[in-house]
């Protein structure tokens, strides 16, 4: 490939370090023998030394004006802007999807960052009646202090833009920690953010893993913690953060069902499986990967189901022609092909795909693939996190929603019917964060609320204004006349 290797290294009190240490070595996921980056596997003491240089960024960056906050988060959503096309290149070399839909993340996350900014002039509290005469009620709300950011390497610029630029609006200073999988995205968005002209220490990055998140979870001076990542790890931290009452923000997995009813438009409702199960390969935490089908339609949406996966042409994401790019790694590649073979075991049918494509030996690539499963095979439960649809069929909607909702998780959720009162019924009665009408399931827009429920997440939403809620806490001030 001939590209050149990137030295990452942390960000620690606005200084960098490390760089060129190779305790982490990231291989390009449609090509092996393309070496993308390096970065530290940094140690707790690296972790604290960030955690110490946010402790004292804060006591002056709480004490900026949130407009001027605002500004300078801004100010990086336009910078990001103007390398869009550098940044969405390296995320497609680095993490694997297709250029389009690395630009599509990148165009999310300036989108959100804008969104973010605006919060510097909204960051308002309420004004309230008394219960006794002459006094003055209201409510105003303040920084929670130094917090940490989280991230999986799914979405490795959105995710951490969507913590940080809230973070640092509402007047938190923040250590970054990506997942080892993803360095140089990450740097990339830190170094972004710094040249818009951050104080030193606001903004802090260290690179590594468990040891570095542990590290960030357990430290009295962090005092809040936004992670987005697998539900294990995320419950985990919040075992550990309760010891210590951090407040915790967690964004964790999916199975997000669609729903096809027989008064569906079908080709639309193939249409959007195909974006929703597929899209970004599958690696999506809103991907849809149950496909819950009345019955008397299931034969139409399963044929033109095959025929739509059919057309999907899986190679390395930076050709034009290409629209399913490989797995992140070889370990996920094992992953998801260990759920396909046991689901086989255990009596579900593999309707297309099943295996690796032919011929595409320099990554770790999957077909993409559907299921004919039964609700309760484990295909059907598990978050599976590639391009693995479970086909379902149902006898009418109050089936549908059974099924649906037999599940830990409850992040997205979308129906395809012309009925609005069946469309006013899925949305009374499924358990889920964010829902679809006629549209694929995946997340929502850049300003509305972004979680779920059950096992998929815990603690005040991402996105929209609800995460003011985390990155704030509130005072209730009653000023009585002298
Ligand atoms: P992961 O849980 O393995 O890792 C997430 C992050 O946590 C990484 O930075 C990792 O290094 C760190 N980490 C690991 N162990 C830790 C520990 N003990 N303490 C602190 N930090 C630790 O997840 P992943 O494989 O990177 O990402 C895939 C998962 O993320 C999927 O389950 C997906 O559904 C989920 N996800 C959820 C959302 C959402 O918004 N709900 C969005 C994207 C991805």
């Amino acid at each position: 490939m001939g590209e050149k290797t990137i030295q990452c290294g942390n960000l620690i009190g606005g200084k960098w370090e490390q760089r060129g240490a190779n305790g982490i070595t990231r291989l390009n996921p449609a090509n092996i023998r393309d070496v993308v980056a390096t970065a530290p596997d940094s140690s707790a003491e690296d972790a604290r030394r960030a955690i110490e240089a946010a402790a004292e960024a804060f006591q002056r960056w709480r004490r900026t004006i949130p407009p001027e906050r605002g500004k300078i988060v801004l100010r990086a959503a336009q910078l990001l802007e103007s390398r869009l096309e550098e940044v969405a290149q390296l995320l497609t070399r680095e993490e694997g999807k297709i250029v389009s839909e690395s630009r599509g993340e990148v165009k999310r996350a300036i989108d959100i960052m804008e969104y973010a900014a605006g919060m510097g002039r909204r960051l308002g509290g309420q004004t309230l009646p008394t219960e006794v005469p002459n006094v003055f009620c209201f409510t105003t709300r303040q920084p929670i202090g130094p917090v940490a950011a989280i991230s999986p390497w799914n979405f490795p610029v959105a995710i951490p833009c969507w913590k940080i630029a809230p973070a640092l609006v509402c007047g938190n200073t923040v250590v970054c920690k990506p997942s080892p999988l993803t360095p140089a995205t990450a740097t990339r968005v830190v170094e972004i953010f710094e040249e818009a002209g951050l104080p030193p220490g606001v903004l802090n990055l260290v690179h590594g893993g468990a040891q570095v998140g542990g590290e960030l979870v357990n430290h009295p001076l962090i005092r809040g913690i936004s992670f987005t990542g697998s539900t294990k790890v995320g419950m985990a931290i919040h075992m550990a953060a309760a010891r210590r009452l951090a407040k915790v923000q967690l964004e964790m997995g999916g199975k997000n069902p669609q729903i096809i009813l027989r008064d569906a438009d079908l080709d639309s409702a193939v249409k959007s499986l195909l974006t929703a199960a597929f899209g970004a390969t599958g690696q999506r935490c809103s991907a849809t990967s149950r496909a819950i089908v009345e019955r008397k339609v299931a034969a139409q949406v399963a044929e033109r189901l095959v025929a739509g996966t059919k057309a999907i042409r899986v190679g390395p994401g930076d050709r034009p022609e290409i629209t399913m790019g490989p797995l992140v790694d070889e370990l996920r590649l094992r992953e998801v092909k260990g759920f396909v073979d046991r689901a086989r075991a255990q009596g579900a049918t593999v309707v297309i795909g099943g295996c690796e494509p032919e011929g595409l030996r320099d990554g770790h690539y999957y077909a993409p693939t559907v299921v004919d499963v039964r609700p309760e095979h484990e295909i059907a439960r598990e978050e599976v996190f590639g391009p693995v649809l479970s086909f379902i069929e149902v006898d009418d909607i109050e089936e549908a929603l059974t099924v649906a909702n037999a599940v830990d998780y409850g992040l997205c959720a979308s129906i395809f019917t012309r009925d609005i009162g069946r469309a006013f019924t899925f949305i009374d009665k499924i358990d889920a964060g964010m829902i679809h009408v006629n549209r694929p399931g995946l997340g929502g827009f850049s300003h509305m609320p972004f979680g779920g429920f059950k096992y998929s997440s815990y603690g005040a939403r991402e996105v929209g204004d609800d995460t003011i809620n985390f990155y704030t806490d509130i005072k209730s001030v009653h000023i009585q006349e002298a």
